[in-house]
């Protein structure tokens, strides 16, 4: 049996008390029932967001998402959302609905839902309204779109790519008729807002199974990152590598930690090398200045996007940096770990170890070993507190300009070189050595 936590279920009791109807809806339900812990809860309600805001006049009210029928109520704490029954009108755009009308049927509003496992409500003592076979989808792990595919998806293409999305984090198969209309909709998605395709493919990269999904839909993912589809089917020749291009993007994706820079990197690592094959004498491929290519890409991608900028900078570090080799010794650690920041650092192992192990095995071992190297001396060069930016060094700009340096560029170039000097073990980081060196 599943239960609501005690605040979902008293707000569902007040609503009712005042003469509506109230369920649990979406997400939460499908967790329920899968036997996972929901990250939060909606509730759908017969009456309307001013009803719901009379009901919880005494209550702190968030009111942003009042146009769609959503208020959303603080209930010790916890932010809910409760949106009104709905019934969505045509989608003239693509994008979204003409209009929102609002209907006091929990079918209607189940019925505008988007998957079959996604359009199941919960009620503490009628249980489970399940109008599209959404259990049984569940236990099957099949993906299913409520009605006909073709239709809902030309209603609102973004839910080609929450298809997608779905199939990645909870592991589901797509239905084969979904599947096929998801595939004839993918340039449908040009007019979605870009905010809208960015969170939807992030989600979609951090989702476990994101490797399966990337290798069953290249068309549907190329459809939003273009900079990919020369990288599909192209053979990288070369002893190094078992896979095509595509292939082996689409396994580091899942071989690197779930967060978005990392997945995003890992995507559009190699998306530059295409352009910039060249086949030796002996008539293996070779890929030099890929990672600058392939950077150059990237920033085009999630700018398109609107990536937030924290990512973006990161992706595209990662991706620039990521065919380094840097050797397993301390000079090469600290000039890195000086470089890059610790972050990006750990960042740039977990890259490499993940890329390696997507290329051909037989050459694996000694990498990963190498690369476990790298990781552990910086780790201990961390946690020897070493030397690792101009904050650390023992002199200062002001220790320079008493030792007549004149302020301006002569100074930042002398303080960057004794910080060379001590990254590379020669001069100890002490005010005196330094001074010696000027
Ligand atoms: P998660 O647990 O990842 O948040 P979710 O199912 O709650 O998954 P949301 O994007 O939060 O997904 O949407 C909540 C619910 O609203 C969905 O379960 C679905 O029923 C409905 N929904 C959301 N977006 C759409 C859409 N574009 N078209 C149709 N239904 C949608
Ligand atoms: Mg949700």
């Amino acid at each position: 049996m599943i239960a609501l936590p005690p605040f979902v279920a008293d707000a569902i009791k007040r609503i009712e008390t005042a003469g509506f109807e109230a369920v649990a809806v979406g997400g939460c339900v499908r967790d329920m029932l899968a036997g996972k812990t929901p990250h939060d809860y909606d509730i759908a309600t017969s009456a309307t967001p001013d009803e719901i805001c009379a009901v919880f006049s005494g209550e702190r009210l968030i009111e942003t998402g009042l146009q769609h029928g959503t208020v959303t109520v603080l209930l010790s704490g916890e932010p809910l959302e409760i949106t009104t029954y709905r019934q969505d009108g045509a989608y003239s755009d693509g994008r979204h609905p003409d209009e929102v009308v609002f209907s006091r049927n929990l079918s209607d509003d189940l019925s505008r839902r988007d998957f079959t496992v996604n359009a199941m409500a919960f009620h503490p003592t009628r249980g489970v309204t399940d109008l599209f076979s959404g259990q049984a989808d569940l236990k099957a792990g099949v993906l299913r779109a409520v009605g006909e595919p073709r239709v809902r998806f030309s209603e609102d293409a973004l839910r080609v790519l929450r298809g997608l999305r779905f199939a990645a984090q909870h592991g589901f198969s797509i239905e084969p008729q979904t599947a096929a209309a998801m595939r004839a909709m993918r340039d449908t998605l040009s007019p979605v807002s870009a905010e809208r395709i960015y969170a939807e493919m992030t989600a979609f990269l951090c989702g476990k199974d994101v490797t399966r999904v990337l290798l069953t839909f290249p068309e549907i993912v190329c459809a939003v990152v273009p900079e990919l589809k020369d990288t599909v089917g192209f053979s990288q020749n070369n002893r190094h590598h078992i896979h095509t291009v595509y292939t082996h993007i689409a396994r580091v994706v899942g071989n690197v930690p779930a967060t978005p820079a990392l997945r995003w990197a890992a995507l559009l690592h190699d998306c530059g090398k295409p352009a910039c094959a060249t086949v030796d004498a002996a008539g293996e491929s070779h890929f030099t200045g890929h990672p600058q290519e392939s950077a150059q890409r990237a920033e085009a991608v999630l700018s398109r996007l609107r990536a937030d900028n924290r990512t973006k900078a990161a992706a595209l570090e990662l991706i620039e940096l990521h065919d380094l080799r840097t050797p397993p010794t301390e000079k090469a650690v600290k000039r890195l770990l000086s470089k890059v920041g610790e972050t990006r650092f750990f960042e740039l192992c977990d890259l490499a170890t993940a890329d390696r192990k997507a290329q051909n095995p037989a050459f694996f071992a000694p990498s990963k070993a190498r690369e476990d190297a790298v990781r552990d001396l910086g780790k201990k060069l961390l946690s020897e507190q070493s030397c690792l930016s101009l904050a650390e060094l023992a002199v200062s700009g002001d220790d320079l300009l008493s030792a007549g340096i004149p302020a301006g560029k002569e100074l930042g170039d002398t303080l960057r070189r004794l910080l060379d000097l001590v990254l590379d073990g020669e001069c100890e980081n002490t005010k005196e050595e330094l001074l010696k060196h000027i």
